[in-house]
């Protein structure tokens, strides 16, 4: 078992050195990410790689767990897998980002004090799709919602008969 990544690295320290990260964080602890989810149990696994290439200081890693959603289908809760890289590398200013090796996405932020929810945060929102929906799971839903339109439409069709009779006369 993984322990908890502790909150902020010191990414220029660790970089420079060349050093591999496992751990967990809480998804509780992810505060805008939370706002999306149907509860914030459980955490997240991730691993990341710090190191040089170049001048750059770089991050690359993956993030993995089990996050809550709502399906946008039935509106059920829904178990959502998520299983993400990224690779990143630190710069102060928007011209060395424009620098960057292609691979690599620009992480703006303190090179002394990285903070790990938010690098963890912001990837996972990248991650996740903007509309979840069960594989199978919810069609029985959906097929007693059809059924009882259809019955609706079929008590409408009854109907309409006699209100077309009644506009002939
Ligand atoms: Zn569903």
């Amino acid at each position: 078992m993984h322990t908890k990544l502790p909150k902020y690295l010191n990414f220029t320290r660790i970089a420079d050195k060349g050093g591999e990260i496992q751990g967990k964080w809480p998804i509780s602890e992810l505060p805008r990410l939370k706002e999306l989810l149907v509860n914030d149990a459980g955490e997240v696994e991730v691993e990341m790689k710090l190191g040089r290439q170049g001048k750059f200081r770089y991050v690359t890693g993956t993030i993995a767990g089990m996050l809550a959603v709502t399906c946008q289908r039935c509106m059920q809760p829904m178990d959502l897998p998520l299983n993400t890289e990224f690779k990143l590398a630190l710069v102060q200013t928007e011209e060395q980002a424009d620098q960057l090796p292609d691979e690599f996405e620009p992480l703006l932020a303190d090179e002394d004090k990285i903070s790990v929810p938010d690098l963890l945060e912001e990837e996972m929102l990248l991650a996740i799709p903007l509309v979840a929906l069960h594989d199978t799971d919810c069609s029985d839903y959906l097929l007693e919602q059809k059924k009882w339109q259809a019955e609706n439409e079929s008590v409408q069709e009854k109907k309409n008969p006699f209100s077309v009779l009644k506009d002939l006369i």
